[in-house]
């Protein structure tokens, strides 16, 4: 739908204008005009035109840029090296891409590219786009995004996919507004059309519901997916793609200097997403203290985290980085150890993909024990000191 001014029927009186939300309405030649771009069709004009000049009408909008080819992949780093998501959307993209017999490319955006390119394309990749530089070094939201979008216009692509981590969040709506085109975020799981349209399924309305959504008027198609939610391929170092070095020609100074980084991670410095062996409290815990055991037990695997549900979140046990589900992370570790969670849909959205899930609840009839291999109804606080002893015994032994 789109808004119409009858400028026939109009008679300047200028109180469209006065009400539309977004300043799309001006004055020419003593008639409103409306500018499409920015109006977002809420009919607030409508019922203020005292001449009904003004009305809604169907209009079928051309593809803003329906040349593009290829599906693309952000790559991001972390210490120089490509981070798990990127391998796991390369994967993605490349079933995609050939569903839709078109390349999978990675974007790379770099200090120094070194042999990141040849990982991308063993990973997957047909072709990798590098920009490099001194400047990238760090991820800076400015400079990055003036490089994506400079290599999107030249290039073309049909969709693009970012990871959902704390820099492609930030780099992805940027990108998106800049091309003026959709963004669909946080995506579960993504699919094809014969016309080379991108499904992107994602939970909706607080999680109850999986809706799959498309852009269809505005290239690119762009949507974000979390880390592990898909898995990568097995790097083929046979593979063989082409590398295109690309200079960016409009450069620019930017405003943000980067001052500080820290790293999100649990209290042992390993993130969930990457953890093998995840200990998750939730509100049945109790108090903080009784939460904090969860870390002795956490401290008897390797490569481990304590995480929390979002309620145990809410109570200020566990850091927000530390929280499992559609509002915190995706995990999918070798153990999931979860103790006092309901097991909301929300939360068993981010672990799901867990190897196996070790329950504890006192309520037998709690939502957690239908995902769970191993169940133990039964207090928390009473198992949990026990369990520990257990395995320490057995390690003992
Ligand atoms: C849009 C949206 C996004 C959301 N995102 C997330 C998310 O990312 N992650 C998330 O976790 N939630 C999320 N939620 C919230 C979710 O709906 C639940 O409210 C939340 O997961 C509940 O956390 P909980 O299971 O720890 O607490 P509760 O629902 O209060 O459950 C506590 C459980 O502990 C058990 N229990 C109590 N005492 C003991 C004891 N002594 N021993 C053993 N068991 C005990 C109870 O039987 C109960 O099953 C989201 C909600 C919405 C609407």
């Amino acid at each position: 739908m789109a808004i119409n001014v009858d400028k026939d029927k109009c008679i300047g009186c200028e109180s469209c204008i006065a009400v539309c939300p977004t300043g799309a309405l001006t004055m020419d030649a003593g008639k409103a005009i409306i500018n499409q771009d920015s109006c977002v069709v809420c009919g607030a004009c409508i019922s203020e035109c005292p001449v009904e000049a003004i009305s809604k009408k169907e209009v079928t909008r051309e593809v803003s840029n329906n040349e593009g080819s290829d599906i693309w992949v952000m790559v991001e780093l972390e210490e120089g090296k490509p981070m798990g998501v990127s391998f796991e959307l390369l994967s993605v993209a490349q079933e995609l891409s050939k569903k839709a017999n078109e390349k999978c490319c990675a974007v790379l955006i770099a200090g120094d590219a070194g042999s990141i390119p040849q990982e991308l394309i063993a990973a997957g990749a047909d072709k990798v786009y590098v920009v490099s530089g001194a400047e990238y070094a760090d991820y800076n939201n400015e400079l990055y995004t003036n490089a994506f979008c400079e290599l999107a216009n030249e290039y073309k692509p049909n969709a693009v996919l970012f990871g959902a981590t704390v820099d492609g969040r930030d780099l992805a709506p940027r990108v998106a507004a800049r091309l003026h085109t959709g963004l669909c975020a946080d995506c579960t799981a993504l699919d094809i059309t014969d016309s080379k349209i991108v499904e992107w399924t994602r939970p909706a309305l607080g999680g109850n519901i999986l809706a799959t959504i498309i852009c269809d008027e505005h290239r690119p198609q762009m949507g974000s997916v979390r880390p592990k939610v898909f898995k990568g391929l097995e790097p083929d170092a046979s593979r063989t793609g082409e590398v295109v070095n690309y200079q960016v020609k409009n450069a620019i100074t930017p405003k943000v200097t980067i001052v500080k980084k820290e790293n999100l991670t649990s209290g042992n410095g390993i993130k969930i997403e990457d953890a093998e062996v995840i200990c998750c409290g939730g509100r049945g815990m109790g108090d903080l203290d009784k939460f904090k055991v969860l870390e002795e037990l956490a401290a008897l695997f390797e490569n481990s985290a304590v995480a929390g549900s979002r309620a145990a979140v809410d109570e200020s046990w566990i850091s927000h980085v530390s929280q499992v589900g559609q509002s915190g992370k995706t995990v999918a570790p070798k153990v999931y150890f979860v103790l006092g969670v309901s097991g909301a849909i929300q939360h068993l959205a981010g672990m799901k993909d867990a190897d196996v899930v070790i329950a504890i609840n006192k309520d037998a009839n709690a939502p957690i024990f239908s995902v769970a291999q191993y169940g133990i109804v039964g207090d928390a606080n009473v198992i949990l000191p026990k369990l520990i002893a257990k395995i320490k015994a057995y390690k003992e032994a």
